[in-house]
């Protein structure tokens, strides 16, 4: 069962269950994708309904950031756990590693992805990697046919969002494969061009306020945690 949070629902799921589902999806023979929106992706859907659009068909939407699920806390409807999209494709990757499924990476500024392809080989031995593309191109269908002649099991979309929930929605049966996960900025993580706050920030639902420290650019994006708060404030009084 989904639970609501601004039109958005999201999966009650540990991240157990969560790495499951996607492997479920793994085996299956549909086509699904995950979304791992935080407030800023809820907030950028209530604008946009494309966005919205994409991210209701995703076959499982994970909530990504304490946002979310303070919020589903605040409208009387708890979220069993936060699922952080970096750390379910650890989980998945795992699986993965053990089962014999082939990833491709989309995404990130030329040469980040090979740089996470190396290191994922090296911290998950048995990750088969079919291939690998940035994910600053112009035409769509070159790189749909390079995933798709790779073989590509899953294929992991980190072109920040709405912009891979889009392709995702639009790409994802023409790629061929079984399972894409929309990630954001983890290739960068993985890459280790951009480092993850450290447990303590994460463990506190700090994470943010972190990477707002490291790049206060990012302050403008923020701004849209306290007016997610505020709709979740409103919505709370209507469903009164
Ligand atoms: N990106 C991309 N193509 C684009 C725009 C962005 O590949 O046209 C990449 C960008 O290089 C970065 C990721 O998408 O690796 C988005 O990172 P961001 O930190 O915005 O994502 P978040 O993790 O906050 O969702």
């Amino acid at each position: 069962m989904r639970i609501d949070i601004l039109g958005i629902g999201f999966d009650n799921v540990t991240m157990e269950e969560a790495v499951s589902a996607g492997m479920e999806l793994l085996r299956g023979e549909t086509v699904g994708y995950v979304v791992t929106p935080n407030p800023e992706i809820v907030e950028v859907c209530r604008q946009d309904s494309a966005a919205m659009d994409a991210v209701a068909g995703a076959a499982l939407v994970l909530p990504d950031g304490i946002g979310v699920v303070k919020g589903a806390a605040i409208l009387g409807t708890p979220l069993k756990s936060r699922v952080p999209g970096i750390e379910f494709a650890a989980g998945l990757m795992e699986r993965m590693a053990e089962s014999g499924y082939s990833l491709f990476l989309l995404g990130a500024k030329p040469g980040v992805a090979e740089a996470a392809a190396q290191k994922l080989t090296e911290t998950y031995p048995g990750l088969r990697i079919a291939g690998t593309h940035d994910g600053y191109f112009k035409e769509d269908a070159p790189v749909v046919e390079e995933i798709a002649s790779s073989g590509a099991d899953c294929v992991f979309v980190c072109l920040g969002a709405p912009k891979q929930e889009l392709w995702m929605k639009k790409n994802g049966h023409a790629t061929g494969a079984k399972l894409l996960c929309g990630l954001g900025g983890s290739l960068d993580v993985f890459a280790g061009v951009v480092e993850r706050a450290p447990k303590f920030w994460c463990d506190h639902g700090l994470e943010w306020f972190y990477r707002l420290c490291k790049e206060p650019r990012r302050i403008g994006r923020m701004m849209k945690l306290p007016l997610f708060l505020l709709h979740v404030y409103q919505e709370k009084g209507k469903r009164r």
